[in-house]
Formats: C-alpha cells, structure tokens, sequence
C-alpha cells in the first residue's frame, strides 16, 4: 500500500518502519531538517531497539524514503487504484489549560487540503481529544473546497499503544488494532494494511471514531491510576512499618488486579500518562463532569515524584550541602531515553536546591540530558555527568536509584563500598533486597518499606 506518515518522532518513525518492513511503500515527513537528513544517512535519533535495523533495511530496499515536505511526499507516489493513506502522528503537547494542543494535527490536515488531488484517507494516530478527527475531516474539507477539488477521502482514528523501550515488539504484535472508522472502505483500508500484523489472530477492533478516541485516553488514565493507587498504599506502608512488596504480591495475585503496572516508585513520566491524564481532566472539566479520579491520580503523582527528596531529607537534614549523590537512571523508564516529565528531573532539582551536588549516569539518556539540565549545573559543578555507573559513585553520600534499568538490578556492593564516601541506598523502585543491603553494611531505604 502507498504511505504517508507525518511527523517521525517515537510513534511516526516506529509506525513508518514497520509498515514498510510489511512490503508497503512509505514516505516520512517530519518538519525537522535536522531530523530527516539524519534519517536520510539511517542515522536513529531516538533509543528504541530494533529500530534502527529496519530504517535501513528500508531504506537499503527502497520502500522507506524521508522528506521534510508533504507536498513532495504526496507527489513521489504515483497515482493508482486504491486510496492513499496518510498517517498523522505529530506531537499534541499540552496546552496551557492541559488540553491537547492540536496546533500540529490541524496545521497538518490544512497541508494535506491544500496539496492533494487524489482519493485518500487521512489516519489520526497521535493521541487527540473526542471530536478531532471530525476537525481533521472539517479542515481537510474547507482546503479542498477553496481549491475547488472534489476527492473522495475519510479520517479515520487509530491511536496508537506502543510503548517506548518496545515500540517494534508492540508495533509487530499488537495486544489490538484499534479501528474507529464508521464507512466500509475505510474499514477495508485498515484491515489490508494490519492483516499481517494479526496473522495469529484477528485483532483489530471496529468501533465509532470518538468511542476510538476516547479509547487511548481511557488505557493510559486507568495504567496512570494503577500506578498512582499503588503508591499511595506505598505512602501509607511506608508511615506504617508495612512492607509494600508483600503486599504488591498479595493483591497482584488476585487475577481481577494482576500484577502489571503495580510496582510502587518514584511515579509516572513520560510524554505520554501526564500530558494524556491533564487532556482528560480538561476534556471532563470542559463538558461539566468532575473528575474526582483522575485529579487525584495527578496530585499522587506529583506528591511521589518528590518522596526520595523527603526520604533523603529526612536522613541528612534539610541543608544538602556539601553532599555529593549518585543518581543511577534518567530516563522516565528503562529501555528508553527519553527524559520528558521524567522523575529524575523533580529528584535532581530537589537535591541541587537543597545545596547537594549531583553525579548522574543513565546508559542511554546522556545526551538528552545535556540539553534537559541547565548549563550553569554542569559549569558550577552541581551536576555533572558520570562516564559509567561506577563513576558516579566517586565520593557520594548516597546512591539514589531513579530508573529500574536492568544493569542496576544486581550492584556489586563491593565496589559500592570502596567508591562512596558513606553506604547509603535510596531505591526508588524497590529495586534491592533491604535484609541484604543491611546485612552488608548499608542504610537502605526503599519507597514503602
Ligand atoms: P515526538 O515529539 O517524538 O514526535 C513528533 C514529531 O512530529 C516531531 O519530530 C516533530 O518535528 C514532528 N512534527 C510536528 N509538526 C509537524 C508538521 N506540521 N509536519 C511534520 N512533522 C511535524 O512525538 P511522539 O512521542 O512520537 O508522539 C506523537 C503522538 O503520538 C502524540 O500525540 C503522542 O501522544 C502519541 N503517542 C505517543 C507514544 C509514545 O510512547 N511516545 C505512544 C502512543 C501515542
């Protein structure tokens, strides 16, 4: 099938490559120069495994191809029989009310009106609030009809669940296809396009554009509410000499909670749960409903990203200074490096404004987090950037653990001990044995425990 995706950050450059990785023929377009030559040389800009491989392998094979105009990328594909799909998978950051900006989606859509002469349909797969794809349509038709052009189009929704660190794997094998289309053709469109994405079993699921919508919110506020419930229970643990990690196991196995996306930490970041969680509170506020929960999900969620501040004030008291902290971890989660509302930002900021001076190592995120931080901590010293997880450790006070990558589940405490001035272990995901960092001489405190 012919291809456009717009935009090629985590989920436009993952959608692209896979579908060309299929067989189909796919054009990227992003706005950011810099960004396309890069990609034009198989260069990757972002962390996510596997990718990298199928950029090329597309490019090698001709199928995938990068351009920073649409209007070129519509014209590069010659005209046929069936519809041309174009993706849309720009950014919606949140506004300042926290609703979706959808400056990116209808400034791509007012492109696409001005610029098309063929049948088409346009996929809405960056997450946009009920009532967008009806905008999309609206936007789309007014171009159109300025330019005096009649074409047969749709929008249809499909947003999209990936999840960065495993964005192939999920992209490849989705749990669902989630398809809000209400018109057969379009419905045709999609089914073709993922049949050999759900050869093992049908997966994807017709329904309403807005129920469509609607969908993506829902999934990421209820996986924010999971998280946000079991931290405070952690919050309560912690106050109560209870351990949360006996409890976790204790409800997990009740099959009606199940263990995922209840690992008590340091709360949820990402460019996704926070701005998707304030887009829903805006969109329940903005049609008269309160939303009691998820407000409370937010407000645990910025209470938590500080509960390793408080623990490590609570220790050393409220003046950090001349103390040195080792933090392992940046990014908002393992597998990935991106650094948008990670915890370790609020955890750093904490440190350094009490007077402590950070030593900082992530295995990926290094570089995003020279342009995260500002100048004047790396040149006055108060953070600096360690070469590797050992580094970071010369002369600390403490090691705080921020994200669960793998390489830090097993430290060699050894080492732990001869590099840091004093033994003391902040674990934010719970990461370590309390009986054994204790046994070996160290202070351990843990989030509910
Ligand atoms: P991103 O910020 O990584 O990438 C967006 C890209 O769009 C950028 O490269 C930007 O230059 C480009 N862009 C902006 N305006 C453009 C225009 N007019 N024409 C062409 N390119 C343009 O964003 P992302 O993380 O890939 O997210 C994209 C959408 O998908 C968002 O709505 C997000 O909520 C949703 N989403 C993200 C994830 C995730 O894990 N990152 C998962 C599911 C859904």
């Amino acid at each position: 099938m012919q291809i456009v995706v717009v935009g090629t950050g985590y989920v436009g450059l993952v959608t692209g490559a896979c579908f060309a990785e299929m067989g189909n023929r796919v054009v990227c377009v992003d706005v950011d120069a810099a960004k396309i030559a890069r990609l034009r040389g198989g260069e990757i800009p972002i962390h996510e495994p596997q990718l990298e491989e199928l950029v090329r392998r597309g490019l090698a094979e001709e199928r995938l191809s990068f351009t920073v105009s649409l209007a070129e990328a519509i014209a590069s594909i010659p005209k046929g029989d069936a519809p041309m799909l174009l993706f849309i998978a720009v950014g919606t950051p949140p506004g300042e009310d926290g609703s979706a900006d959808l400056r990116h989606v209808l400034s791509v859509a007012r492109e696409i009106g001005r610029t098309i002469d063929r049948p088409f349909a346009v996929i809405d797969k960056s997450t946009v609030p009920v009532g967008t794809a009806a905008r999309v349509q609206e936007t789309i038709a007014a171009e159109l009809g300025a330019r005096g052009v009649s074409v047969d189009f749709r929008v249809i929704s499909n947003p999209e669940f990936l999840k960065e660190g495993a964005a192939i794997e999920d992209f490849m094998r989705p749990d669902r296809v989630i398809v809000g289309c209400r018109d057969a053709v379009g419905v045709g469109l999609m089914r073709e396009l993922y049949e050999p994405f759900v050869r093992r079993h049908d997966r994807v699921m017709v329904m309403g554009v807005e129920e469509a919508e609607m969908c993506k919110y829902a999934a990421n506020a209820m996986l924010a509410t999971k998280i946000s419930f079991i931290n405070e229970i952690a919050t309560l643990c912690d106050r109560l000499g209870v351990d949360v990690e006996q409890v976790r196991e204790g409800i997990g196995a009740d099959s009606r909670i199940g263990y995922s996306f209840i690992y008590p930490g340091v709360g949820y970041g990402g460019s996704c749960f926070p701005k998707d969680v304030k887009a829903l509170v805006h969109m329940a506020e903005s049609n008269g409903v309160t939303p009691h929960v998820l407000a409370a999900v937010e407000r645990r969620n910025a209470a938590q990203k500080s509960f390793l501040v408080e623990k490590i004030k609570a220790h050393f008291g409220p003046d950090l200074d001349g103390l040195v902290f080792a933090v392992w971890g940046l990014a908002f989660k393992p597998g990935t490096d991106d650094l948008r509302e990670a915890p370790a930002r609020v955890i750093i900021d904490g440190i350094t404004a009490a007077g402590g001076r950070v030593r900082a190592y992530d295995p990926v995120a290094m570089e995003n987090a020279k342009a995260e931080f500002p100048a004047a901590w790396f040149a006055g010293g108060s953070l600096v950037l360690a070469p590797t997880a050992h580094d970071a450790l010369d002369g600390a006070d403490a090691l705080v653990v921020v994200t669960e990558w793998k390489m830090f589940r097993a430290p060699d405490l050894p080492e732990l001990e001869r590099r840091m001035r004093r033994r003391i272990v902040f674990d934010g995901r719970n990461q370590y044995s309390p009986d054994k960092l204790r046994k070996a001489g160290f202070t351990y405190y843990g989030v509910g425990r």
